[in-house]
């Protein structure tokens, strides 16, 4: 026994270990022979010596146990130490790049609706042409369709299609608006911030490819004014709080009435100059087109399964790119686009 318990306390692997183990309980181990020559004893000693043989067995199979489970903690110890890492060992952190502009206005707006009761609702960048035209009161032969002219899924995929069920890739985040109203949940009150596409020349205020956040309230007695009072809200949260804003009359297939928005220009605070010069920004007018507003038009609504006579609503629509030029005072959206780490790491 004292010969087992010395060879148990130099073990300190699980090789060794099922040696030891075999050495005293295996096929020709040493209790295996003690027990093997009990039978030749007398009665008396099978009493004593067996017994004390089979107690011997099994305190040399609970010791071996409780071995197993110290190298088994051992082991883990050791990979634990060999594996630490010090995260407070300085590593150089240059280059590690951050949230573009666009990334953080559009947050910035997010958390703004957020605050007011919004929910955020997204939708597929490829859309059909019912969500994105028909549905929105822009029928195939609609004038405005030129507007949002845009790029089509090819027409391999497209030529066996329905005229409503053609693909493209969508000029505005309004079909998420479509989407929304159609699941029949009221009231509504979400924005929809996404990516969209449309066929344009590129200049200073136009890409073919920008960001939107559009915004959508349905409910009973949803009137114009709620809709300025968002609006003129949001704004001078996102900007600041003397911002002004100027609604001129519009129109738009899927709103009536419609208001082009104009927010009182950041970079001159709205007086058309900067130091005594005109402020390129606005143009000198002191006003910076950001948005655009109305009121749902009855066809949309009806057309989504909403009843126009119980229930109106107002939707509006904003450019992210031109938002985040005003926020962060850069002279042109398109230079979001164009990877100046210059531009981007001021921000
Ligand atoms: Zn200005």
């Amino acid at each position: 026994m004292s010969d087992f318990s010395t060879s148990l306390n130099e073990v300190s692997n699980e090789a060794a270990l099922k040696e030891l183990e075999s050495e005293y309980l295996g096929k020709k181990g040493k209790l295996k022979a003690i027990l093997a020559g009990v039978k030749d004893l007398s009665i008396e000693d099978k009493k004593t010596i067996g017994v004390k043989a089979n107690e011997m067995k099994k305190q040399f199979i609970t010791d071996l146990e409780k071995k197993a489970v110290e190298i088994e903690i051992a082991v883990f110890a050791q990979i634990e130490a060999d594996e630490a890492i010090d995260v407070t060992v300085w590593y150089p952190s240059e280059n590690l790049g951050h949230k573009h502009p666009i990334s953080h206005a559009s947050e910035l707006l997010e958390d703004i609706f957020i605050s007011l009761g919004f929910k955020i609702e997204d939708g597929p960048q490829v859309e059909s042409e019912e969500f994105a035209f028909d549905k929105l009161n822009i029928p195939a032969d609609h004038p405005a369709r030129d507007v949002w002219d845009t790029f089509w899924i090819s027409d391999d995929i497209n030529k066996d299609k329905d005229i409503w069920d053609r693909l493209l890739l969508r000029p505005h985040t309004s079909p998420v608006q479509i989407r929304t109203m159609l699941k029949g949940e009221l009231p509504v009150k979400i924005i929809a911030p996404g990516r969209v596409f449309r066929y344009e020349q590129e200049d200073a205020r136009h890409t073919c490819n920008f960001y939107q956040l559009e915004g959508l309230v349905v409910g009973e007695g949803v009137t114009f004014g709620d809709l300025k009072w968002t609006l003129d809200t949001v704004m001078k949260q996102l900007l600041w709080e003397k911002t002004q804003l100027r609604f001129r009359p519009s129109i738009f297939p899927f709103t009536e009435p419609s208001a082009e928005v104009d927010v009182s220009c950041q970079i001159c605070s709205g007086t058309g100059e900067v130091k005594w010069k005109k402020c390129s920004m606005c143009s000198a007018t002191g006003w910076v087109e950001l948005l655009w507003a109305g009121m749902v038009h009855p066809n949309v609504l009806e057309w989504c399964g909403i009843d126009h006579k119980k229930y109106s609503g107002f939707a509006f629509g904003m450019w992210i790119d031109r938002i985040a030029a005003q926020r962060f005072g850069v002279s042109s959206s398109r230079m979001f686009y164009q990877n100046k780490l210059k531009l981007n790491e001021q921000f």
